[in-house]
């Protein structure tokens, strides 16, 4: 059995994880830390499968301040992940952001645009009537407002997860292949973590980065959360009749879509979906579900027609749909959570990886206070959800 030593070992090596070890090797260049991935070509990892949105449109003040963190790496990534001079190109689009609603929600929308306005964002409150001067083509009648957020956009997933990758790696991040089997505990810390292959990784502090199996990695030191596997497809669509360029729009029904190539991707993500580990596509589900929704708001879309659809796994947290960053608080201090994403884990890998890195080394958020999306509302039973659209 080979042994080796790590200050840190990150478990699973997403978009989340390699943000960790960047961050980790950033700040701490003596930092030794490993990132354990079981498949670099990332064939179920939900990263890659990801719809590439990034967006400062929330209710809760993380996770606007994490998009607010996250978006302006997204947007300087050639420079900061370059590798030997090399830049990468994760095709950021400033395309904007658009979030649509009926009258009862109207209230809810307009508070979280004061909180997102307050908290720097550069957001537009629409009435129908604007909304529809601005987009001629979209159906206003049943809405009762907008909110439009110009600098935010889209990304190629897949390109950025590379990035981080090649950079956490030229960094000095150990990129391990193998699979974690077991994590050893010895007095109430964790010492070491197996992997499948009979290799053993002795550990200053463990990360819990793996996506919608990170409920199974709790499980290897008896941790009960509430993320679970959900799947959601990403389809691709096109539109035989011209539309004006469009943001991403989002609405209350889970309507989330955006231009790409020649044509739009998206869908309409659903809770009912049974939780587990299924990657299959069901084919039906675009004319069952997504097609009456696009083809309500745009009359276009009655002749629209699917060419792609891709399933992906969320890590739900079906607590509160928000993630659980820190510490095993009263368990275990040195292992800590970074899963239950539900949706929005690569826009906010950035700032996750940050603040990961600053408990680790500093002991303390220092700059984003996540403390609320910490382990004690797990623990204590009381959700701390997104309001309004998800
Ligand atoms: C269809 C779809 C659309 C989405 N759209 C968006 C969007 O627009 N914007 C957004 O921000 N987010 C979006 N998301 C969510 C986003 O994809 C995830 O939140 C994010 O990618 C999570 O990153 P991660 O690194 O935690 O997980 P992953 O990318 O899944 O990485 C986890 C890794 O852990 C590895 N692993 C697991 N267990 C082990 C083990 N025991 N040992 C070793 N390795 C292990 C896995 O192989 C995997 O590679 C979307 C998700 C889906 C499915």
């Amino acid at each position: 059995m080979t042994e080796t030593e790590f200050d840190v070992v990150v478990i699973g090596g997403g978009a989340v994880g390699m943000a960790c070890a960047y961050y980790l090797r950033c700040m701490d260049p003596a930092c030794r830390v490993a990132v354990v991935e079981r498949d670099p070509a990332y064939r179920e990892a939900s990263t890659p499968r990801a719809s590439g949105g990034v967006r400062r449109l929330f209710a809760r003040p993380e996770n606007i301040a994490l998009s607010n963190f996250g978006i302006p790496v997204f947007e300087n990534f050639a420079t900061l992940m370059a590798v030997d001079g090399e830049q990468p190109d994760i095709g950021f689009r400033r395309g904007g952001y658009l979030f649509i609603v009926p009258p009862a929600a109207v209230e809810t929308l307009r508070r979280n645009f004061e909180r997102q306005r307050a908290m720097g964002a550069n957001v537009h409150f629409l009435t129908p009537a604007a909304l529809g001067d601005k987009f001629p083509s979209m159906v206003v009648d049943d809405l009762g407002g907008a909110v439009h957020s110009p600098d935010d956009g889209w990304l190629d997933p897949h390109a950025t997860l590379m990035a981080l990758r090649r950079k956490a790696g030229a960094l000095g991040a150990s990129l391990v292949k193998g699979e974690a089997v077991g994590i050893e505990v010895a007095g109430g810390l964790v010492r070491r973590v197996r992997l499948a292959d009979g290799a053993a990784l002795a550990a200053g502090a463990v990360v819990n980065a793996a996506g919608a199996w990170a409920q199974r990695v709790c499980d290897m030191i008896g941790m009960k959360t509430p993320i679970t596997p959900l799947r959601r497809f990403e389809h691709y669509f096109e539109c035989e009749e011209p539309i004006e360029a469009l943001p991403y729009l989002k609405d209350v029904n889970r309507l989330a879509f955006r231009p790409e190539g020649r044509g739009y991707s998206g869908g309409v993500p659903t809770l009912a979906e049974p939780r587990g580990f299924n990657l299959e596509a069901d084919l039906d589900y675009f004319e069952r579900v997504v097609w009456p929704a696009l083809a309500h708001r745009f009359p276009q879309f009655e002749r629209t027609r699917c060419k792609a659809t891709l399933p992906g796994l969320y890590d739900q947290n079906d607590l509160d749909a928000n993630p659980i960053i820190g510490p095993w608080s009263g368990h275990c201090e040195n292992f800590y959570m970074a899963a239950g994403f539900s949706g929005h884990g690569l826009m906010h890998a950035p700032g996750t990886g940050r603040a990961i890195a600053e408990l680790i080394l500093r002991g303390r958020f220092e700059t984003i206070d996540l403390t609320r999306l910490g382990w004690a509302r797990i623990e204590r039973g009381e959700p701390y959800a997104e309001e309004g659209i998800l």
